[in-house]
C-alpha cells in the first residue's frame, strides 16, 4: 500500500502532489477507523478500500496534468491560439474556475 509521490508522481505544473499527498493520508486514516474490529491494519480488503477511494481523484488530476503538459508542448502558432483562448474563458468562467479551485485545494472532500 503506497500513498503520496510513492504512488503517484504528477507534474509539478499542476502543483498538486501535496495536496493528493494529503487526501491519500486523510482517506487511509478514515479506511483504518473505519474498518470492521477483526480486520488488521494491513487486511488486503481494507487497503483495497482504500485505492478505490482515492482512484477517481488522483486519475482525475493525472489526466488534466497530462492534458495540459501536451497542449503547452505544441509550439505550432496555432495552438498558442487555443492556450490563451482556453486560459482567458477559464479566468472568466466565474464558478466553473471557484469550482475547479476548490476540488484543487481538497475542499470538495472537507479536508
Ligand atoms: C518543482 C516542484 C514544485 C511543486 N509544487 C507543488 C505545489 O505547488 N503544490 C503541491 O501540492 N505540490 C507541489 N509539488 C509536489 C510535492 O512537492 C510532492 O508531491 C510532495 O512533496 C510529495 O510528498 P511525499 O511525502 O509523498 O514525498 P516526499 O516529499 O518526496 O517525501 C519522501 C521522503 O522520504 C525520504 N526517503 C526516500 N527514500 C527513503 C528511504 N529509503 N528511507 C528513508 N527515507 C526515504 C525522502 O528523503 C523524503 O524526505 C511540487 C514538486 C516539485 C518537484
Amino acid at each position: 500500500m503506497l500513498a503520496g509521490d510513492a504512488a503517484h508522481n504528477v507534474h509539478p505544473l499542476a502543483g498538486q502532489g501535496l495536496n493528493l499527498g494529503l487526501a491519500d493520508a486523510d482517506l487511509l486514516a478514515q479506511a483504518l477507523h473505519a474498518r470492521e474490529y477483526w480486520r488488521s491494519l494491513g487486511d488486503e480488503k481494507l487497503l483495497r478500500r482504500y485505492e478505490r477511494a482515492r482512484k477517481a481523484d488522483v486519475l482525475a488530476v493525472g489526466w488534466t496534468t497530462d492534458g495540459l503538459q501536451q497542449l503547452f508542448a505544441q509550439p505550432a502558432e496555432p495552438w498558442s491560439w487555443v492556450r490563451n483562448w482556453g486560459m482567458r474563458g477559464f479566468d472568466r468562467s466565474g464558478p466553473i474556475k471557484h469550482w475547479v479551485a476548490r476540488q484543487a485545494m481538497g475542499r470538495a472532500q472537507n479536508l
